[in-house]
């Protein structure tokens, strides 16, 4: 395209060329909207008002890079710096993993138990972006909720999100419940790494942190450390929620059976793939 062919290229025909490079219209829509700086919510009707506008040169430019980018697989989290989880907008960067909306089905677990309680106590293990964590405490003010991740970097953002939201977490840097060393509490809640080393799903996910996602060679190493650990961390008739891969319930439901947990259950995330598996313990 010459300079003048540029200068004169529309909204709808920038939009028109990502989706012919292969992007969803709906990413093609976002990227728009993020290189024009929409207000969220009003982005497609303004764009759809504004189709044949010209782009200005400087944001055609940033729109055709992140174009470029998503087409070779970023995920568009990552290029527009914000993810929607539990009706909250967090902040991602490449150091956390995206929030997957399977994830909802593990809150509305979590919810739905502590809700009846006064005052829990619950920690999100692996919080990476802060959603599970936030999500809760945003659900359940009384609730004192707690999130751990190894990575101080995942932390960074994670508390950066809490403070945006105004949303009082305590934020803890470490390995899984050793920051929760002498702790007791109503719940621990995690979504961690559960994927197996080589898994042909991996190239996939290359952008997103490895050490959120593998777990030794049939991905469990970190479910069966965050088992056995559980129990010196739980009150009497605390529960214990876990994401886990889709064909991992059996395997999930039989470390909690031998750790002596009881009321052990399987829930199914939104495309009816059984996703989160839980106990009580004693
Ligand atoms: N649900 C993610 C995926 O398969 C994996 C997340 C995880 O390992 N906790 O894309």
């Amino acid at each position: 395209m010459n300079d003048d062919a540029r200068a004169r290229t529309t909204v709808a025909q920038a939009w028109q060329a990502a989706v012919q490079r292969g992007l969803e219209r709906i990413d093609a829509q976002a990227l728009l909207a993020h290189v024009l700086d929409l207000p969220p919510g009003r982005a497609r009707a303004w764009l759809l008002a504004h189709d044949t506008d010209p782009l200005p040169p400087a944001q055609l430019a940033r729109y055709e890079a992140l174009v470029q980018r998503r087409a070779t697989g970023e995920p568009l989290a990552y290029l527009v710096g914000t993810r929607e989880f539990y009706g909250l907008t967090l902040a991602v960067t490449p150091a956390v993993l995206v929030p997957r909306p399977d994830t909802e089905t593990l809150v509305d677990w979590a919810v739905e138990l502590l809700r009846p309680l006064p005052a829990p106590r619950v920690a999100d293990l692996g919080t990476g972006s802060g959603a599970i964590a936030l999500a809760l405490k945003h659900s359940l003010p009384q609730a004192e909720v707690s999130a751990v991740d190894l990575s101080a970097e995942a932390l960074a953002v994670a508390r950066a999100n809490g403070e945006r939201l105004g949303l009082a977490v305590q934020w803890l840097h470490g390995s899984w419940l050793e920051p929760l060393a002498g702790r007791r509490l109503e719940m621990i809640v995690s979504n961690p790494p559960y994927i197996a080393d080589g898994d042909p799903h991996l190239p996939a996910l290359q952008h997103e942190p490895e050490r959120a996602l593998t777990s030794g060679p049939d991905g469990l190493d970190d479910l069966r450390r965050i088992v056995a650990a559980a129990p010196h961390h739980l009150l009497p008739g605390g529960w214990l929620l876990l994401e886990h891969g889709h064909d991992q319930a059996e395997a999930v439901q039989a470390l909690l059976r031998e750790a002596g947990f009881q009321r052990i259950q399987t829930r199914h995330d939104l495309g009816h793939r059984p996703r989160c598996t839980g106990g009580r313990w004693n």
